[in-house]
C-alpha cells in the first residue's frame, strides 16, 4: 500500500529521443525502456501496428500496406504523428508498469532531443509528453545531456568537446559555462555507414542486402582504422568499454569466420542481382573498412571544422582534456584511433556510450538548479 503511494512521487522520467534508439530512465529505478525509434503503421488506415523492437523486425519485410517509419531519421522530426506516438507510447508504458495507482502520478519529464530540431518540432515533442501525462516537460539538447551524462562539469569556464555518433546524426559540440558555444548536427552517422555497406556489396559483388544485415555486418566486423598501419601516436587514449553494451541483435543473419591473418570474415546472405536468387557471400573486415571509410572521413572532417571554428581559448582546453566520444557509432572499432590520428587530440570513449544521453537527463532530474540552467524549453504549462 505504502509502496504504491510512494510511487506517486517517484516516476520522473529521463528520455533520450534518439534517431536510432529511444531510452527511458525512471528515477530511482534505472533504464526501463531501450528500444529502436521505429513505428510500423498501416499506410491507409494510419493505424499503428507495432512500436520499437517489434517494428524494427519488420524493416525491409513490410508489404506495401505497412510502413516502417523512423520518425527522427535525420535528426529532424520527419513524421510528427509517429514521433508523438513513440514518445507517448513509452511514457504510458513505463507508467502502467509502475503501479495501479500510477495513473494519478504525473511525472516530470526531461527529454534529450537532437540539436537540429526546430522550434515547431520541439513544441510537438513537448506537447506529446504532456499529453502522455507528464506534469512538466523540459527539453535538453543532446550534446549537453551527453556531457552531463559523461560526468563532465559543464558550468566551468572550460571548453568541453563532445562528438556523439548516433544513427541518423552525428552531433559535434563545444560546451563552456553551461552553454553550447559551437555546434554542428551532421546528417551522417551509423545509418549512412549501413547504406555505404549496402552500396559497396551491390557494386562489388552484385549482391543485394537489407538494412538490418548491413547494420549487423558493421557491428560484427566493422572497423575504422587499420591497426597494422598504425604510426606511433604520442597522444593518449581514454579507456574503451567492451562492446557488450552494443545493441542486441535479434534474428541473426550474419555469421562470423576468422581468416588466417587475424582478419575477420562474415558470411552474409542476400539476393543475386543477376539471377534474382538467394546467395551467400564471404566478406572481409578489410572490405567493410573500405566501404565505410568515406562516411567516417566525413565525420572526422566535420570534427576538424568545428575545432577550427572554436575560439582559441577553448581549443587549448580541448587539447588538454581531450574529445569525449559517445553514441552507438563510438563502439565502431578504431574510430577513436582515427580521430586521434587526424586531430592529434586525445579521445575518450565514454563508458556505455549508448546510454550517455539518457543518464544525462536522469542526472538533471536530480538537480533542479542544473536543469533550470541548461533547459531549452519547458516548465509548467
Ligand atoms: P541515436 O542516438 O541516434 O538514437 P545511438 O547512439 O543509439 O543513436 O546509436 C545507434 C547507432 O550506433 C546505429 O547506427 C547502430 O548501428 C550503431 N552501433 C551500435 N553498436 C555498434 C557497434 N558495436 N559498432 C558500430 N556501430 C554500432
Ligand atoms: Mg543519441
Amino acid at each position: 500500500m505504502f509502496d504504491s503511494l510512494f510511487s506517486l512521487f517517484s516516476h520522473d522520467l529521463g528520455i533520450d529521443l534518439g534517431t536510432a534508439n529511444i531510452l527511458v530512465h525512471v528515477r530511482g529505478k534505472g533504464i526501463a525502456v531501450r528500444e529502436p525509434s521505429i513505428v510500423a503503421r498501416h499506410a491507409k488506415t494510419k493505424q499503428i501496428i507495432a512500436v520499437g523492437a517489434e517494428a524494427k523486425k519488420m524493416l525491409g519485410k513490410t508489404p506495401a500496406t505497412i510502413l516502417a517509419i523512423k520518425p527522427l531519421e535525420h535528426g529532424v522530426i520527419s513524421d510528427f504523428d509517429a514521433a508523438q506516438y513513440l514518445l507517448s507510447y513509452y511514457i504510458r508504458k513505463v507508467h502502467e508498469y509502475g503501479s495501479r495507482f500510477s495513473k494519478f502520478a504525473r511525472p516530470r519529464v526531461v527529454v534529450g532531443i537532437p540539436s537540429g530540431v526546430t522550434e515547431v518540432e520541439r513544441r510537438a515533442v513537448w506537447e506529446a509528453a504532456l499529453q502522455a501525462g507528464a506534469r512538466e516537460c523540459y527539453l535538453i539538447e543532446e550534446p549537453m545531456a551527453a556531457a552531463i551524462g559523461a560526468g563532465v562539469s559543464v558550468f566551468e569556464p572550460t571548453g568541453v568537446m563532445t562528438v556523439d555518433i548516433g544513427g541518423g546524426t552525428t552531433e559535434i559540440a563545444v560546451i563552456s559555462l553551461g552553454g553550447i558555444v559551437v555546434n554542428r548536427s551532421l546528417k551522417i552517422a551509423g545509418n549512412e555507414m549501413d547504406s555505404a555497406i549496402i552500396h559497396y556489396i551491390r557494386l562489388r559483388h552484385g549482391l543485394l542486402i537489407g538494412e538490418k544485415t548491413a547494420e549487423e555486418v558493421k557491428i560484427k566486423i566493422g572497423t575504422a582504422y587499420n591497426k597494422k598501419q598504425k604510426t606511433k601516436t604520442p597522444v593518449s587514449k581514454g579507456k574503451k568499454d567492451d562492446i557488450s553494451n552494443a545493441l542486441e541483435i535479434q534474428d541473426e543473419e550474419v555469421r562470423i569466420e576468422m581468416e588466417k591473418k587475424g582478419e575477420k570474415v562474415a558470411v552474409i546472405r542476400g539476393r543475386d542481382i543477376e539471377t534474382g536468387l538467394p546467395k551467400s557471400l564471404r566478406i572481409s573486415e578489410i572490405e567493410i573498412r573500405e566501404a565505410i571509410g568515406p562516411v567516417i572521413s566525413q565525420i572526422v572532417d566535420s570534427v576538424m571544422e568545428v575545432i577550427e571554428e572554436t575560439p582559441p581559448e577553448l581549443t587549448s582546453d580541448i587539447l588538454e582534456h581531450g574529445i569525449l566520444l559517445t553514441g552507438g557509432g563510438s563502439l565502431l572499432t578504431g574510430v577513436d584511433d582515427l580521430i586521434i590520428e587526424r586531430t592529434r587530440i586525445p579521445v575518450t570513449v565514454v563508458n556505455d556510450p549508448l546510454t550517455t544521453v539518457v543518464r544525462g537527463t536522469a542526472k538533471l532530474l536530480e538537480n533542479a538548479d542544473m536543469l533550470s540552467r541548461v533547459k531549452v524549453t519547458g516548465g509548467l504549462r
